[in-house]
């Protein structure tokens, strides 16, 4: 099929965006990589009559260090992280990996990161780790900025906080050197996750858990944080691995069972559960051991 008829306005700004959207916000959409609202339209799920391409606009296509943040545009493309190397990512392994399992090449050298969140599957790397990351994504209209904290920004199914006046403009990531994780299950390797886990342990001089962070995937209308799980591993010292492991177990177990999911034509709502307990327990051993090789 083919999408339905549309005006197109190729934005050469962020702020010629901004007040495109401004004006048509109501009837408009936003047109980043096109990776997931071209197949949408096509399939006639979505019938925007108006695209705004933002594909032009060289602000928008910034990844730079400033600080202690990467302060990444909402057009970089899901391949820029795929360069682990890239002295802006150097302290981000966890970026590279999660690049890595998005799709296959061709989607990741056109999809871009803000589209990615902007998007809000559930199953989305990016979401997982902007949730994990404690990142902040920034939301630009006539009105100004917002700063929104990834833990409010997906708020259900394909749903976000953003207004349809607002354009994701950048995100903040805190740049962190050691501790995340993603670990993910799908069918064929580019697929879309059954379930997937993003994991990040923050720790102390003495490798004693300060913070930790647990994202699920696939487990949910949208992408979650598990908050009890989460207080399970506070306090935990890294360098003693038996008792980690006891707390890493006790961690995947009470996110698998604390999930609501029902069979579909995927997986069962059993395998769904499974699968969660094993990819927490993975993606929070490789942040733990991470710590430990860091420490030696
Ligand atoms: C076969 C296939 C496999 C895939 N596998 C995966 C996968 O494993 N993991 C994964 O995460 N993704 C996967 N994707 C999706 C891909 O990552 C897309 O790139 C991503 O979901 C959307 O990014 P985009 O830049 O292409 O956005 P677009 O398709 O251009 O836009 C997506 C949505 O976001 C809105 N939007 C985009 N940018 C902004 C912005 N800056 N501000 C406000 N709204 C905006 C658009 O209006 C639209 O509603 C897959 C896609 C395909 C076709």
């Amino acid at each position: 099929m083919k999408a339905a008829s549309f005006a197109y306005h190729r934005a050469e700004s962020k702020e010629e965006a901004v007040s495109l959207l401004s004006e048509h916000g109501d009837d408009a959409k936003v047109l980043a990589g096109g990776q997931s609202l071209i197949p949408m339209m096509n399939l006639r799920l979505a019938r925007p009559s108006r695209l705004i391409d933002i594909g032009h606009c060289p602000e928008l296509a910034q990844l730079e260090r400033v600080g202690g943040t990467l302060a990444c545009g909402a057009t970089v493309r899901h391949v820029r992280f795929e360069r682990a190397d890239a002295p802006e990512l150097a302290a981000c392994r966890a970026l590279s990996d999660a690049a890595r399992l998005i799709g296959h090449a061709p989607i990741r050298s056109r999809g871009t990161i803000g589209g990615s969140l902007a998007h809000g599957d559930s199953s989305s790397e990016w979401c997982l780790m902007m949730l994990v990351l404690d990142a902040v994504i920034q939301a630009e209209s006539g009105r100004g900025v917002r700063r929104i904290p990834a833990h409010d920004f997906f708020q259900g199914f394909f749903t976000t906080a953003l207004a349809e006046d607002e354009l994701l403009s950048a995100i903040e990531l805190p740049l962190t050197t050691v501790g995340s994780a993603l670990a993910e299950h799908s069918r064929r390797r580019g697929d879309f996750a059954i379930v997937a886990a993003a994991t990040r342990l923050v720790a102390d001089q003495r490798l004693r858990v300060t913070t930790a962070r647990i994202a699920m995937g696939g487990v949910a209308s949208q992408p979650i944080r598990m908050p009890s799980a989460e207080d399970v591993l506070h306090g935990v010292d890294l360098t003693d691995r038996r008792s980690t492991m006891e707390a890493v177990s006790e961690a995947a177990h009470m996110c698998a069972a604390s999930i609501q999911v029902s069979d579909d034509i995927h997986a069962s709502s059993q395998y769904r559960r499974r699968l969660a307990s094993t990819l927490v327990r993975q993606a929070l051993s490789r942040s733990a051991q991470d710590w430990r090789t860091a420490g030696d």
